[in-house]
């Protein structure tokens, strides 16, 4: 694991959510982007080394849709950033650890990600990503 590469925060109106977001961090860093393997559509802000991404669905099948459904709007998941997606997940499994996905799949900002079962990881949703 190299660091947190970001937190992706669950919203039902993106548009919405990135001027209320604008005025709590600046919304000089902004960076739109829509990942359709995923239902999503993301505006990132960029802090530092950081990143906030807020992830709105654009379909109501789409897992951000049923989590919003679930469980509101908030904090969605934790990414870490890695050097090979791949080799992570096949030592986690090793660990025990429940995947949501098996192998890696195309993301937002050009990385590969893959995400890791809550049920294994104290509820929180963890996604691994790798910069391509
Ligand atoms: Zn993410």
């Amino acid at each position: 694991m190299k660091k947190i590469s970001h937190l992706g925060i669950a919203v039902k109106d993106l548009a919405a959510s990135e001027a209320l977001f604008s005025k709590l961090l600046g919304d000089e860093h902004v960076h739109h982007e829509i990942v359709e393997d995923q239902g999503v559509s993301i505006a990132s802000f960029k802090i530092g080394e950081s990143i906030i991404e807020l992830t709105a669905p654009t379909r109501d099948d789409s897992a951000i849709a049923k989590f919003i459904a679930k469980r509101g709007e908030g904090i969605h998941h934790l990414a870490l950033e890695v050097d090979d997606v791949k080799s992570e997940l096949e030592r986690l499994k090793k660990e025990g650890i429940g995947l949501i996905d098996e192998s890696p799949k195309e993301g937002a900002h050009d990385m590969l990600i893959a995400f890791l079962h809550p049920k294994s990881t104290n509820g929180v949703l963890i996604e691994l990503c790798q910069k391509k």
